[in-house]
C-alpha cells in the first residue's frame, strides 16, 4: 500500500509570517508611545554558542524595529553580582525586556538569576510568577519555544478541542509548558518522560504529538496516528548534523503534518521572543 507523505510544516516561512506582523505593530507602537520596545541581554562568560544565540536575538530585535542592548560579564562573575545587574535592568525604564543567556557557570544558581528578573519583563517567560500563571490557565509571558508551538498548531489550523495530545518530555522550559498550553485550549493531554511504559503505544494515540526529549530520532513510525500532527522541538547535533527526536522520514509515512528539524519549531523561538518583547513594552504604563 503506497502512503501519502505528509505536509512538511514551514517554521521559517510562519516565524517570517510572526515577523512581520510584530514589525508593523512596533512601528504602530513607536508612533503612539513615541518610544521603542527594548529587550536587554545579559551573557555570563564566552561560551561561543551562546555568543550566536545572543547576536541572532539582536539581528532580529533590528530588523523589527526594535531597540536592544546588551550587557557581557565575566564567567568569574557571582550569583549576588548577576542577581544585582538584573535587578537594576528590571528597574531601568527604558528596558522592556530581559533576557539571561542559559546556561549560566557552575557558581550561579540559575533559579535565583531567574527569580530576580522583574515579572513583567521576563520575555522567556520562566520566572515563577509566569510559570505560575501558566500553571493557573491565565498564562502571562509565556516561555517562546512552547509559545512557538502553538502557533505553528494555529497557524496550521490543528483542531485541539478535544483532540487527543501527547506531549513527550516534561521539562519546565518546553514539556510541561506545552502541556499546560495545550490543556487551556481545551486538548486531552499526555505527558510522557523517560519512566513511560509503553511509550510509542501512548504517542500512537495523539492526534497532536510533540516530542521535546533530545533524543535523535526516538519517535517513528510506531509513535504516529495516521493522520496525526507532529511537532518536533528536539534538536540534537549527531555527527550527521542536526535532527529532531522524531524520525522524519518514518514518521512522515504516517503523519498528516510534521515539522522538520532544522526550519521547523527552531525559527518560532525568536519570532515569539519578539512577540513577548512587545507585549511587555505593551503592558508598560
Ligand atoms: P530536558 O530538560 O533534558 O528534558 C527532556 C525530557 O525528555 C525529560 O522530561 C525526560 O524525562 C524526557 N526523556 C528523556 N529521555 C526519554 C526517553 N527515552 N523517553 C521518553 N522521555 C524521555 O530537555 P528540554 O530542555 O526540554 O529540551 C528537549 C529538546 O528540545 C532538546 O533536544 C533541546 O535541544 C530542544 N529544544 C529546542 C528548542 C528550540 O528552539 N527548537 C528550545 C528548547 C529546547 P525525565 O523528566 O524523566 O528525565
Amino acid at each position: 500500500m503506497s502512503e501519502v507523505a505528509a505536509r512538511i510544516i514551514d517554521g521559517k516561512a510562519i516565524a517570517a509570517t510572526v515577523r512581520e506582523r510584530v514589525a508593523d505593530e512596533v512601528a504602530a507602537f513607536v508612533r503612539e508611545r513615541e518610544r521603542t520596545p527594548t529587550l536587554a541581554t545579559v551573557l555570563v562568560g564566552e561560551d561561543p554558542a551562546s555568543q550566536i544565540y545572543i547576536a541572532n536575538k539582536h539581528k532580529a530585535c533590528e530588523e523589527v524595529g526594535m531597540r536592544s542592548l546588551h550587557r557581557d560579564l565575566p564567567a568569574a562573575t557571582s550569583e549576588a553580582e548577576l542577581v544585582g545587574l538584573v535587578r537594576d535592568l528590571g528597574e531601568d525604564d527604558e528596558v522592556d525586556g530581559i533576557l539571561v543567556q542559559l546556561p549560566v557557570p557552575d557558581q550561579i544558581d540559575s533559579d535565583a538569576i531567574v527569580s530576580a528578573i522583574d515579572p513583567g519583563k521576563d520575555v522567556d517567560g520562566l520566572t515563577p510568577v509566569n510559570a505560575g500563571l501558566l500553571a493557573h490557565g491565565t498564562p502571562g509571558l509565556v516561555p517562546c519555544t512552547p509559545a512557538g508551538v502553538m502557533e505553528l498548531l494555529r497557524h496550521e489550523g490543528v483542531e485541539l478541542e478535544g483532540a487527543e495530545a501527547v506531549v513527550v518530555g516534561r521539562s519546565k522550559l518546553v514539556g510541561v509548558a506545552v502541556a499546560r498550553l495545550l490543556l487551556a485550549a481545551n486538548a486531552t493531554v499526555t505527558v510522557c518522560h523517560s519512566r513511560t511504559h509503553d511509550l510509542e503505544d501512548v504517542c500512537r494515540r495523539a492526534d497532536v504529538l510533540v516530542a521535546a526529549v533530545g533524543v535523535p530520532r526516538l519517535l517513528g513510525r510506531g509513535a504516529v496516528k495516521p493522520g496525526a500532527t507532529v511537532i518536533d522541538v528536539g534538536m540534537n547535533r549527531t555527527d550527521d548534523g542536526l535532527c529532531g527526536d522524531v524520525d522524519l522520514e518514518a514518521a512522515s509515512e504516517l503523519a498528516a503534518a510534521i515539522t522538520p528539524v532544522p526550519g521547523g519549531v527552531g525559527p518560532m523561538t525568536i519570532a515569539m521572543l519578539l512577540v513577548n518583547t512587545l507585549a511587555a513594552a505593551r503592558s508598560r504604563v
